[in-house]
């Protein structure tokens, strides 16, 4: 490619390409560089990029320019080099880059140098700061600040789609407040909602960091519990029982407290999850009708011979006192 051709596309690109020679010195700085740093090519040329001016720093605000520096190492071993960085622009802010370099030979073969090609990503990360964002907002339920019935959804299809591959079991508890509504009439729908946020604060503090809490209906929760044995799938519920049990909320010197009925299974594998979620609707509704504040959990239908220690118990209700 002829020279004036090179340096029209070095000139327009909207990369920021620079040229340093075998001390790093920039010997040259193209048009974009200028627009995404905010230094121009008189600020930058015949320094030592190592002099720090661009200040490239890792996501963890490690300095790399007097070691890791991609250039240097362009230089050194001949090989090209890619990486993402922040730069330091001339008006004080980071910009997130992805950096590309590569060494420059002359006629014999000798490394002179090298080429840094540097791209913004500072709207990639809006962008996905926004996506982030989006889901926040769209997966969120705003009473309770845990996931709504859309993120419960997601997270249990994934949980549900390796079936032959799942080493582990599943429970999958549906948690529903009882007489709620009796509590909105009473004490009025302000205190209702308060008590929603406080059952759910009980059931999120409960489950184990891993498990998964979401708010299903009106004042129902849903809980995903991987990787659980039946034992402990029991104690777990039934520890949330007790501790919502024991939770009150003060409403003008008055305890407010609620209970919750619990109907949970405990899956291995191949079943699909309408049924899954099917047989724990039976469950809570069986809980209600046996008078409330307490927990049912089948885990008939994990083979103990895949689960190991899980044993092949019957639909067992847990003693709710
Ligand atoms: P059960 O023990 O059979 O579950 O009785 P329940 O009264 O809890 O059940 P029901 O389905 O009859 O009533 C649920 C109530 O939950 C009715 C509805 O007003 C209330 N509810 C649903 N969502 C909210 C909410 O966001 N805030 C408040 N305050 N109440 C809600
Ligand atoms: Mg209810
Ligand atoms: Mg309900």
């Amino acid at each position: 490619m002829p020279n004036d051709v090179l340096s029209i596309v070095l000139e327009n690109s909207f990369d920021g390409i620079y040229r340093v020679d075998r001390n790093r010195r920039i010997v040259s700085w193209n048009r974009a560089a200028e627009t995404l740093t905010g230094y121009s090519a008189d600020d930058v040329i015949g320094h030592c990029c190592a002099d720090n001016i661009l200040q490239h720093v890792d996501q963890d605000g490690q300095s790399i320019c007097s070691g890791g520096c991609p250039l240097a190492s362009a230089i050194a071993t001949g090989c090209m080099g890619e990486r993402r960085f922040f730069l330091h622009h001339k008006l004080g802010h980071r910009l997130p880059v992805m950096v590309r370099c590569a060494p420059l030979h002359d006629e014999s073969g000798a490394i002179v140098g090298a080429i840094e090609i540097f791209r913004s990503l500072a709207a990639e990360d809006t962008r996905l700061r926004e996506i982030e964002r989006l889901k926040e907002v769209t997966m969120t339920d705003h009473l309770t600040g845990i996931g709504n019935r859309r993120y419960g959804d997601i997270v249990l299809s994934n949980l549900f789609e390796n079936d032959w591959t799942r080493p582990t079991a599943i429970g999958v508890a549906l948690v529903d407040i009882d007489n709620f509504k009796s509590v909105n009439d009473t004490y009025g729908h302000a205190v209702g909602d308060r008590l929603l946020q406080l059952v759910a604060k009980t059931l999120r503090t409960t489950l184990r960091p891993r498990d998964v809490l979401s708010r299903w209906g009106g004042e129902e929760f849903l809980a995903a519990l991987p990787a659980i044995s039946a034992e402990a799938l029991d104690a777990v519920l039934e520890r949330m029982r007790v501790l919502v049990e024991s939770t009150w909320l003060d409403v003008e010197g008055m305890r407010l407290r609620v209970t919750i009925s619990v109907g949970a299974v405990l899956v291995f594998a191949n079943e699909p999850l309408e049924t899954v979620l099917g047989r724990a609707d039976a469950l809570l509704y069986r809980a209600k009708e046996e008078g409330r504040n307490r927990v049912l959990v089948d885990s008939a239908s994990v083979s103990p011979k895949i689960s190991g220690p899980i044993p092949l118990s019957a639909q067992r209700s847990v003693p709710s006192r």
